[in-house]
Formats: C-alpha cells, sequence, structure tokens
C-alpha cells in the first residue's frame, strides 16, 4: 500500500514487541511461566483498594501521583520528590529516551538487553549501539568501549532479562565513573528486589547527577495487568521527565492499586522468600538432569540446551505437559529457555516434565 503519511525516521525500522505466549492450542488452562508473572497473584488488599477507587470513576486522577510517590519513598528510604511513576517501568524508560536522546544520538546497551531498549532508540530517532556480552553476563568494559561523544543513555537491565545474572555495586559503580556527566546511566530494575541485598542503584542515583534507576510493580508485587512502574533520578531529571509525560498516565485504578501493594510488605517478604527457595530448587534440579544453567538474581532461569534443535524440542515437550516457558531467540540465546520461577508445585511440574524429556531425548 502507497501512503503520503511517512513516520518519523527509524519508526519503520521496529519490529513489534514479542510478549510471553499466553495460550497453548487444545489446551485450556497452562501453567505460564513465560512472562515472569508471580506465582501468587497479588496482594489481596490491591482488589480492595480497586474496588474502593472504582467507586469514582468519574474523577480525573491525581496528575502528581503524591500518594504512591510517598509510599514508595517511605519503603525504600527515598526523597519523594525525585520519583516519576508511569504506566509501566515501560513508560519511564521510553520517556528517559524521548527526552535525552534523538536523531544523530546514540542509545548503548548490551547483545542480550531488554528488547524494548531498541524500540525505545528507534522511536527517539536515535540511533541504536549494542555491546557484545562476555559469557552471559553484562561486559562493563566492552560497554565503556563503545561510548562516544554522541552517547545520550546507556541501559543496563541488572539483574538482565533473559539471563538473570547480574553486575555487582563495584563493577556498576566503576561503569559509572566512566559513563561522561552528559550521558545518563539507567539501571533497569524490574527484576532488582529479587537480587539479594541490592537497592537498585539507588545509592549511585543519589550519590551522581546521571544515574537513574527504574522499578516496577510487574514483577515481585504481581501487577503486570495494572502497568505500574517508577524511577528515581535527579530532580532535574524528574522536572524534564514531568513535562513530557501525559498529565493523567496513571489511572485512578492503577495508583490506588500500586499504593496498596507497595504497603503490604508481609506478602512482599513473603514472594522473595518463596521466589529464593523454589529458584534454588529449580537451578538445582535443572543441573541434575544435565540442563545447564546459570545463578540467578531474578525470578526466572534460563535454561541451556545442546543447540537450539533441542530447546525447541523441550519446548514442545513442555507444551505437551501444559507448560509455557519463553523461547529467547530472539534474545540471542536460540539454544535456551527462560522458565519463570513458579510456586513449589510448579516447579515440581516443570522438573518433571523435563527430565521425562530427557529420557525420551
Ligand atoms: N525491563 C525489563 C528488563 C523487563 O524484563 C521488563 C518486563 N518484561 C520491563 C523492563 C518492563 O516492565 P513493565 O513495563 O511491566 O514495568
Amino acid at each position: 500500500m502507497t501512503t503520503a503519511l511517512r513516520a518519523q525516521p527509524g519508526i519503520m525500522d521496529i519490529a513489534l514487541y514479542q510478549g510471553g505466549a499466553s495460550k497453548i492450542v487444545g489446551q485450556t488452562d497452562p501453567l505460564k511461566l513465560s512472562s515472569n508473572e508471580n506465582p501468587f497473584g497479588s496482594s489481596p488488599v490491591v482488589a480492595e483498594a480497586i474496588r474502593e477507587a472504582a467507586t469514582a470513576l468519574h474523577r480525573y486522577p491525581s496528575t502528581d501521583h503524591t500518594a504512591l510517590r510517598a509510599a514508595i519513598a517511605d519503603v525504600h528510604g527515598l526523597d519523594a520528590e525525585r520519583i516519576i511513576c508511569g504506566v509501566g517501568s515501560d513508560e519511564v524508560l521510553t520517556l528517559l529516551a524521548m527526552a535525552f536522546a534523538g536523531p544523530g544520538d546514540e542509545v548503548l546497551y548490551t547483545e542480550h538487553g531488554f528488547s524494548l531498549y531498541r524500540i525505545f532508540a528507534l522511536s527517539a530517532g536515535a540511533t541504536p549501539v549494542v555491546a557484545p556480552e562476555r559469557d552471559r553476563r553484562v561486559d562493563v568494559d566492552a560497554l565503556i568501549e563503545r561510548i562516544t561523544p554522541a552517547t545520550r543513555l546507556i541501559y543496563i537491565a541488572n539483574p538482565g532479562n533473559p539471563t538473570g545474572t547480574a553486575l555487582d555495586l563495584p563493577e556498576l559503580t566503576r561503569l559509572a565513573d566512566a559513563v561522561p556527566q552528559d550521558c545518563l546511566l539507567v539501571l533497569d530494575g524490574a527484576y532488582a528486589e529479587f537480587y539479594d541485598s541490592y537497592d537498585g542503584g539507588a545509592a549511585l542515583v543519589t550519590a551522581r547527577e546521571n544515574v537513574v534507576m527504574t522499578r516496577t510493580f510487574s514483577k515481585l508485587y504481581g501487577l503486570g495487568g495494572l502497568r505500574v512502574g517508577w524511577g528515581y533520578a535527579t530532580q532535574h531529571v524528574i522536572d524534564v521527565l514531568n513535562r513530557i509525560r501525559g498529565p493523567f498516565n496513571m489511572s485512578v485504578l492503577a495508583l490506588a492499586g500500586a499504593t496498596a501493594a507497595m504497603k503490604d510488605r508481609g506478602f512482599v517478604e513473603m514472594c522473595l522468600r518463596e521466589n529464593a527457595q523454589q529458584r534454588a530448587r529449580l537451578i538445582g534440579g535443572l543441573r541434575q538432569l544435565g540442563i545447564a544453567c546459570d545463578e540467578s538474581h531474578a525470578n526466572f532461569v534460563m535454561a541451556r540446551f545442546a543447540d537450539e534443535t533441542t530447546a525447541l524440542a523441550a519446548d514442545a515437550h513442555l507444551k505437551a505437559a501444559g507448560i509455557l516457558v519463553r523461547l529467547v531467540k530472539g534474545y540471542g540465546f536460540p539454544e535456551a529457555l527462560r522458565i519463570t520461577v513458579g510456586s513449589a508445585v510448579d516447579v515440581t511440574r516443570v522438573l518433571e516434565a523435563l527430565a521425562s524429556f530427557q529420557e525420551a531425548s
């Protein structure tokens, strides 16, 4: 089809984001371990808060998200004035690119980084630049080598998706030290809470002008469907982002639900405990079956098979057993499957299905 309506440069180079599958043909209720969702759902106080908020849907939501920012600041010991809330952390990550990168600028991220980073760069009209990783880990030296005077933004997922590996604080600090003052280092902490004794980079953000941290309610809080994320940065960066975001970006329901979720620390602690236990069980079980798997600091693990054919066969075997996991060829790992850490029962089911796959092959 020909059209006179031309999209901005870069936009037609974007391939549509492919989410984790949610259905298996011919099966009604699959065990969904494909999108790193919380196996325990969300805290019961969330639905209660949403029901209450739903009695006044004719009212516009708060434009400044004061209650949610206060709850986040209280739990994390942060300055509420330096927090921005977004429609998922996606929104905060994309606002950063829109505000700080444009045509002629470079946006840097790593080989196996989150697939949306490329989309954020291209939609801002900037040029995506990819640094290689080493042994499925972010390679700080390779990133530093690719920083040029045109680099405006660096995205790092820590822990990484789909690898689950993470840089420790000395490595992050070494990277931050090498980033020029006119370039933002964005620490995407979608899985930060699952990484023991990691603050998501909050201390680095506090110490430096050009480091930003993003977080989400989609993983640990089990609220992927509500679409709430947030960022922490200097007042200047937050001020810039607030100027370009939609004034009513967060719905009344999202604000009420996320505020209640943040305050229910008991639910969060239970989920963290379970995740740590079941992640160790899953990794141990996979290795016992002869399936390679790195230590993970997230709520998923990446299981590596001999080659792509074996990974596809394992995926088909899991599907036949009613289990959905994620093929991560699009992230550069055709030989691997990313498996969300489920409940104890879920992990048993996955390990049993993979044991029968290994026996049969
Ligand atoms: N960053 C990473 C590394 C992710 O894996 C995801 C979700 N898959 C996100 C950011 C975005 O999450 P959300 O928009 O749901 O907060």
